[in-house]
């Protein structure tokens, strides 16, 4: 099949894996641009489900499910990574997944993601694979403490990671990771954390935002911001690694590429092969948004320009902020500049990711002062 064949146009149906907020606003740019929209997830009032036009609700191990949501499509995309290979391989045999399973397999495991890195000599923290306490050992005195043990799936926003300070302490800390393959990565004394969002089209047509600056609290993102601020050399060399990175997973779609920045130096934490949070700032002020040039890439479309119309901040709003009463959203939404996203989600839980506030302003300086003071407010 020629790639024009496997081009999907605006009327067709896109199908995506994974009901969350990014599978939310994944279906909101599709639907903009004329699309339907079939998701499946496993929970009934999903994010996505109320903007979708259908919403199949079953496990991500359902393979007839899975066949049920091909045949209702024409090409599959996901939000989630832990999907298991079998429903991936129903799927690919009735509908093209993208980006393809084998960058999906890669992303998903750490170990996997590692090695892909290290061996195509892309900037890796020193690390020791783990899957005993006798690597455990073994890789605190190669690499020294402090370091931190991380596994090698099912890790997201800082669960299943601990920082060991001291070899006394391997064995208590391996404890929880015992029978499951882990990672043991130096810590990294960066100046900042970076991340880099780029597209790849079914032409092979490459395009990367500009370099987002991420804050975290208690390992989940907190604030990102755009411009990164960084020398003009460094925002460079971040998107020619995801250029790279997205080549050599030979991926169609979005790749962010997670950064720490140590002085002028880049270093790789983490892959995901998808839209990312700290890219939601791209609704408001990039040209294309990230979920839009993702369904551009997975539909085989032209790529749309990622120049950075204005300075932005983003802040998460987690379920923290619920008191007992609503947030007061009419407090925060007085701050010119400032708009809000809720994805939907009726029980707030302290770190569950519940919305985000964007704000535009002359300088991400600017931009991160107000977004802040509207959160502060609510
Ligand atoms: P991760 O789940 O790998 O993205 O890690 C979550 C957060 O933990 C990162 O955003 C960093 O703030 C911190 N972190 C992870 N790995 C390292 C490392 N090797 N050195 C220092 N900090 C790290």
């Amino acid at each position: 099949m020629g790639s024009r064949e496997r081009v999907v146009l605006p009327g067709a149906t896109l199908g995506v894996l994974g009901g969350g907020q990014l599978g939310r606003m994944e279906a909101i740019a599709a639907r903009r641009m004329g699309y339907r929209v079939v998701v499946l997830d496993p929970e009934a009032d999903c994010p996505a489900s109320h903007v979708a036009d259908e919403h199949i609700q079953a496990d991500y191990g359902d393979e007839d499910a899975a066949r049920r949501l091909a045949r209702a499509v024409s090409v599959v995309t996901f939000e989630v990574e832990n999907v298991p290979a079998a429903t991936l391989a129903a799927i690919e045999a009735l509908a093209p997944v993208r980006p393809g399973p084998g960058a999906l397999e890669i992303c998903r495991h750490r170990v996997l993601e590692k090695r892909f890195l290290a061996g195509r000599g892309f900037p890796v923290a020193p690390f020791h694979v783990v899957e005993s306490l006798a690597d455990l050992e073994e890789g605190l005195r190669q690499l020294g403490p402090p370091a931190i043990l991380k596994t090698a799936e099912f890790g997201y926003d800082g669960k299943g990671q601990r920082r060991i300070q001291s070899i006394d302490e391997a064995a208590a800390a391996y404890a929880p990771f015992a029978g499951r393959a882990a990672v043991l990565e130096a810590v990294v004394p960066f100046d900042a954390e970076l991340s880099v969002i780029g597209a790849r089209g079914l032409d092979g047509d490459f395009r990367a935002f500009p370099l987002l600056r991420n804050a975290h609290a208690r390992h989940i993102l907190d604030v990102t911001r755009a411009p990164a601020g960084v020398p003009l050399g460094v925002e460079t060399r971040a998107r020619e690694l995801a250029r790279a990175i997205a080549e050599a997973l030979e991926l169609v779609g979005l790749v962010t590429v997670e950064l720490f920045l140590v002085g002028d130096e880049l270093i790789v934490n983490e892959l995901a092969p998808r839209t990312h949070n700290s890219g939601h700032g791209t609704i408001e002020a990039a040209s294309t948004d990230q979920f839009e040039q993702h369904l551009r890439a997975v539909c085989g479309l032209p790529l749309g320009e990622t120049e950075l119309l204005r300075p932005f901040a983003m802040a998460n709003l987690l379920g923290d902020i619920w008191g007992r009463q609503e947030p007061h959203w009419a407090r925060a939404l007085s701050e010119p500049g400032v708009r809000l996203h809720l994805y939907g989600k009726k029980e707030p839980r302290a770190g569950r990711k519940m919305g985000h506030l964007t704000a535009l302003a002359a300088s991400a300086d600017a931009a991160e002062a107000l977004v802040r003071r509207a959160r502060s407010l609510l």
